[in-house]
């Protein structure tokens, strides 16, 4: 029997990039991890994805009529006066790193997010990366989540600390990248990291090791996703957020969390994440097919599988 998709919530970034990296400057284009999150999300639960974030006027329509074409609810996607959120970053000659060069919060800086009563009832909850306070916000409005996941990263983390701890002492899922998952802990060693971090609150958390792929740590244990081995990788901007879009999405679309469910989601995720990173901003996941995603979930299989016979 087919379950009923689970209604996903996310609030984050919906944002302008401006991105420079060895092949070039791409000025102005949409970014934004809830942007790249819900779009990932939509692949696996079309019709539940919930988008909260705000916009300013100089957002362009072709963007909010892309998620709406990807089945996203945006009703809660608002338009104020003002600019929308722009972030720049620099990225090293091999893609391995980047630096923010920019952050102009615009809207975002007074945004307070109004959720209706259908957006309350969501079962699924995704804070993106955004202000702490915001991510509290949402998640003090919305009723009873199944799940509650969560990403941040260093701007947050050394910008409003007490606030993001508030936000992690309710969270079940933390999503952070390891040199974050460092920081947020104090400690070099990733394993000890995450036993600081689960203290704080989550109880599972995923560290993602950008072309190292990433780790789910929880009560069952410790697993692995590789990241696909890529010939060309143009731009690796919101690989996380779609890792955790495909991941949340593929969760909610099986509507419970179990060992075996959310190993797969791993999985999942990371199939979204290696076609993001193909192309510019979003453009690959505007392409992308369900048979493109079951394709590669079948490579990710060949790539991971093996036997298990004892010598
Ligand atoms: P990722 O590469 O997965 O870390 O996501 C990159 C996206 O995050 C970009 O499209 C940015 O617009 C957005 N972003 C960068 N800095 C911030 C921030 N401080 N708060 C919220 N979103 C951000």
């Amino acid at each position: 029997m087919t379950k009923r998709p689970s209604s996903l919530l996310v609030v984050g970034s919906v944002a302008l990039d401006d991105l420079d990296g060895p092949q070039g400057i791409h000025p102005d284009v949409l970014g934004g991890s809830a942007s790249y999150f819900a779009t990932a999300a939509s692949f696996f639960v079309p019709a539940s994805v919930q988008l909260v974030a705000v916009v300013g006027n100089d957002f362009p329509q072709a963007h909010v009529d892309f998620f709406v074409s990807r089945g996203i609810d945006v009703a809660g996607l608002e338009r104020q006066e003002g600019k929308t959120f722009r972030w720049s970053g620099r990225y090293s000659d091999d893609l391995t790193s980047r630096t923010s060069l920019d952050t102009q919060l615009g809207v975002f800086a007074g945004f307070r997010p109004r959720l209706s009563d259908h957006h309350r009832s969501a079962e699924f909850l995704f804070l993106g990366n955004i202000d702490p306070v915001l991510q509290m916000d949402v998640l003090e409005q919305v009723r009873r989540p199944r799940l509650v996941a969560c990403d941040t990263m260093n701007f947050w983390i050394s910008g409003k600390p007490e606030e993001l701890k508030r936000t992690l002492a309710r969270v079940d899922l933390l999503v952070i990248n390891d040199e974050e998952a460092r920081q947020l802990a104090g400690v070099h060693n990733l394993v000890q990291a995450v036993e600081i971090i689960r203290k704080l609150g989550p109880r599972g958390v995923v560290v993602k090791r950008g072309d190292s792929g990433a780790l789910l740590f929880y009560e069952g244990g410790v697993f692995a996703a590789p990241a696909y081995p890529l010939e060309q990788v143009r731009d690796p901007t919101g690989a996380g957020d779609t890792f955790a879009g495909g991941l949340m999405g593929y969760l909610a679309r099986c509507g419970e969390v179990t060992p075996a469910t959310i190993r797969r989601a791993m999985i999942y995720g990371s199939v979204l994440a290696s076609y993001c990173v193909e192309d510019f901003s979003l453009d690959r996941l505007k392409t992308l097919t369900l048979e493109d995603i079951a394709s590669r979930f079948r490579a990710f299989y060949e790539l991971t599988h093996f036997e298990h016979i004892a010598l």
